[in-house]
């Protein structure tokens, strides 16, 4: 008799812990109050971003940080109204980016991420989705060859965990990106990052592996996770409860509340990021283009070409400012011209994010049939498949190829 498993929630997280419990027997339940990847996992940039090992919680932010938030459309934004909720969220991040703290997140990030990258070549090989990966990397722009110098730190540090760069200038920067406004004067190219072709649309496909592998799907909201004698007891928000061995909760910016239930105090909250995606045509867009400066991605979709990035903190009901998606588009077509800006569709997603840029993967204080998967902030895509793997393995009682403890929704005392 297979043991069964109950995943909350069916963003790109619950999908490949879905396949990854799957492949070990697990009789696997998804349970979803919306649509299938229609939350943070339906809009964003598409990016697997293997070589992405520094935790954004880093002392070049707590630099940069002050310009950015004077910028009323700028790359970070806080409303004033939501600063006593995020103040105390805002004095971990700070505590996480002093250097010691920022060195051994680099090194716990650097292992989440090779792990990610094994796991994601598995899974997508299984799941017959590797025709929708796009292996020609990513390029950085800088506008000045201070803004690259100022840069540099944060390349030694990637070289120390062994990533591949090349920074570029002249005709091998021409070469990568053609098009480009003479402002920008160098860029570096990472070759082993990858992109999606359209992230929506691979966690669909993902859904019907797992599917046609034998996960159900739910259509309900879970009102409370508690441990019942051998087992898991969820209950509705129609009231009905449900019976399970065990439990993942992968809720992204939602879980706060149900680990709170759990006994668990996380202090998960959101980063909204913003995104117009245009047309199929709109520029002959050789790869993925990064304008850390200004905080925003491009990148080549099969829907279209997806302009966005920002982080505004506001929390999960604040109307979207879609200005803010406005802006990013407007910096792009000035550093791509002929960018064709028109028949675009913007959207609004929540990151779930923890203070020190690091997920939450481990076992629950009430439970360990109750496995916490959520909190991958900017890299949920990216970590996806390595986070399935571990689920796998801690429901399994094996040792994760990468040392959870870093991980655990305890870490914040
Ligand atoms: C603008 C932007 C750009 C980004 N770019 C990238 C990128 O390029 N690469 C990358 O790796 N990451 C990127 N991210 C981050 C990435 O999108 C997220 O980290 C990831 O999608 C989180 O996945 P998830 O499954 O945890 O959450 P979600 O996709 O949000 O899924 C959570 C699901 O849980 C469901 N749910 C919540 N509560 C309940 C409940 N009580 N009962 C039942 N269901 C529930 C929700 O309806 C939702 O479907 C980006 C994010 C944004 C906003």
């Amino acid at each position: 008799m297979p043991r069964e498993v109950a995943i909350v929630g069916a963003g790109i997280v619950g999908l490949a812990c879905a396949h990854h419990l799957l492949a070990e027997g697990w009789r696997v339940r998804l349970i979803e109050r919306g649509g299938v990847a229609e939350g943070a996992s339906f809009g964003n940039a598409g990016a697997l971003a293997f070589t992405d090992v520094l935790p954004l919680a880093s002392p070049g932010i707590l630099r940069k940080a002050p310009a950015w938030v004077l910028d009323p459309l700028g790359p970070l934004a806080l409303p004033p109204a939501y600063l006593p909720r995020i103040a105390p969220w805002l004095v971990r991040f700070w505590r996480a980016s002093l250097p010691d703290r920022h060195r051994h997140a680099t090194v716990v990030q650097a292992a989440l991420m090779q792990l990610a990258a094994q796991a994601m070549a598995a899974m997508t090989q299984a799941a017959g989705l590797t025709g929708r990966l796009r292996h020609d990397g990513n390029l950085e722009l800088y506008e000045s060859e201070a803004e690259l110098i100022a840069s540099e730190p944060g390349w030694a540090a990637r070289a120390r965990e062994g990533i591949a760069f090349e920074h570029v200038r002249g005709a091998r920067l021409a070469e990568l990106q053609p098009g480009l406004s003479p402002r920008l004067v160098a860029g570096t190219f990472t070759p082993n990052w990858m992109t999606v072709d359209d992230p929506h649309r691979f966690a669909l496909a993902l859904h019907a592996d797992v599917t046609a592998k034998g996960a159900a799907l739910t259509r309900a909201e879970v009102r409370d996770i508690a441990p019942a004698d051998e087992g898991v007891r969820l209950t509705l928000a129609d009231g009905t409860a449900l019976r399970t061995e065990a439990c993942v909760l992968a809720a992204g910016a939602w879980s706060r509340e149900l680990a709170r239930r759990l006994g668990d105090r996380v202090p998960l909250d959101t980063e909204r990021g913003y995104n117009t995606t245009l047309p199929p045509g709109a520029f002959d867009l050789r790869r993925q283009l990064t304008f850390g400066g200004h905080g925003f991605v491009v990148t080549p979709l099969a829907t279209g070409l997806r302009v966005g990035g920002a982080v505004e903190f506001g929390g999960l009901h604040r109307p979207p400012n879609f200005a803010r998606a406005d802006a990013m588009l407007r910096k792009a077509a000035a550093f791509l011209p002929g960018l064709r800006t028109e028949g675009g569709r913007q959207w609004m997603g929540f990151r779930p994010s923890l203070p020190d840029s690091l997920p939450v993967i481990g076992l629950s204080r009430a439970s360990p049939r109750v496995i916490y998967a959520f909190g991958h902030g900017h890299l949920g895509l990216t970590q996806s498949a390595g986070t399935g793997r571990i689920v796998a393995d801690l429901l399994a009682g094996r040792e994760p190829a990468v040392a959870v403890e870093a991980l655990r929704a305890g870490r914040f005392g």
